[in-house]
């Protein structure tokens, strides 16, 4: 049993066109629309046939859709939904698959009060965007977590649950603030870190631009892969779960500092304390197949 028939994707970069693509391998019979604000990005995905139909207004999307998702960077959510508010069918559902959860669950539902409502996060992704960096596996073992608001109805977060399975997620429920803080650490951080860190080599004086890229290999090389995310996308993500950021960050900074003290003095042992129980987190990721064995991440030399 499908729990949608027809699907309305808007956004048909990274994550939306890799929904359409998945939908089509898994669920083939659900009619599919697509929107997206970028008539180049409209024009590639009719080319790639990867939607059965593509409007030029959200309006028309979402007309006869029974689950309208989402796939815009976090700070466009409200306004895109604005843009379809008159045309949204009565028992639709509306999700999305933005990267924090609290103020897009607050921008949707200020412009759709009536409407049903269950946020939604894949934790899946890569550094590349647009509707021909999608694939349908994508999904494939990653986790997908809902944060419902406390009123939305059982079976609408089943019916999504199970979409969401079909893609081949494993499909987590979460509370709003509570995925904040923990995509805050896991996610967020991390590329504040690698875009400090991407940006502190370029601005180096006496470090020529070429000997970075030449001596990439020495770690900095998988920094620059996280930093070369879509610039929209995590501004938005960083202005969107502010608090949860600026919260990791102070403790970032605090850990930072007693690394600091610890080189300064020479304390090995506290260096090397920490680096075994961050190995074991490694290790534990591994096992847990959020993450390939092979060294060096399975790269080819
Ligand atoms: P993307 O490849 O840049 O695609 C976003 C698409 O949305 C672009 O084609 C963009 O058009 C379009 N768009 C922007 N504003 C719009 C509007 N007002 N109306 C209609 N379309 C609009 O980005 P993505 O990586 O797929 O990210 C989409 C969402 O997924 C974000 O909320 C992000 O937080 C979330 N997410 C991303 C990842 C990841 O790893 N990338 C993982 C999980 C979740 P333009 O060409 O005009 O910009």
């Amino acid at each position: 049993m499908l729990p949608f028939a027809r699907l309305t994707i808007i956004g048909l970069g990274l994550i939306g066109s890799s929904v359409a693509r998945a939908v089509r391998a898994q669920m083939p019979v659900v009619r599919i629309t697509g929107h997206d604000a970028d008539p180049a990005v409209r024009e590639r995905t009719v080319a790639l046939g990867i939607c059965d139909d593509v409007t030029d207004t959200a309006g028309a999307a979402v007309m006869d859709a029974d689950l309208v998702i989402l796939c815009v960077p976090v700070g466009a959510m409200g306004a895109v939904a604005a843009e379809f508010a008159a045309d949204l069918p009565a028992d639709a559902i509306v999700s999305d698959v933005g990267s924090c959860k609290q103020s897009v669950a607050e921008a949707l539902l200020a412009v759709l009060p009536d409407a049903i409502i269950i946020p939604a996060h894949p934790v899946a992704g890569t550094e590349k965007s647009g509707p021909d960096a999608g694939f349908a596996t994508l999904f494939k073992g990653r986790w997908c977590i809902l944060t419902p608001p406390e009123n939305a109805p059982e079976v609408a977060i089943e019916r999504l649950r199970i979409f969401w399975q079909r893609l081949g997620a494993d499909v987590e429920i979460m509370d709003a603030r509570h995925h904040d803080m923990v995509l805050a650490v896991t996610s967020h951080l991390p590329h504040l870190i690698a875009y400090t860190i991407v940006g502190t080599a370029d601005d180096l004086e006496g470090v020529t631009q070429s000997e970075v890229i030449k001596y990439s290999a020495g770690g900095f090389r998988d920094f620059t892969r996280i930093a070369a995310s879509d610039p929209v996308m995590w501004r938005d993500v960083f202005l969107s779960n502010k608090d949860a950021v600026l919260e990791m960050l102070q403790r970032f900074s605090e850990d930072l500092s007693v690394l600091q003290r610890a080189i300064r003095y020479d304390k090995g042992d506290e260096l090397e304390a920490l680096f075994a129980r961050t190995r074991n987190i490694r290790r534990s990721i591994v096992e847990q197949g959020q993450d390939d064995d092979a060294p060096d991440f399975g790269r080819k030399h």
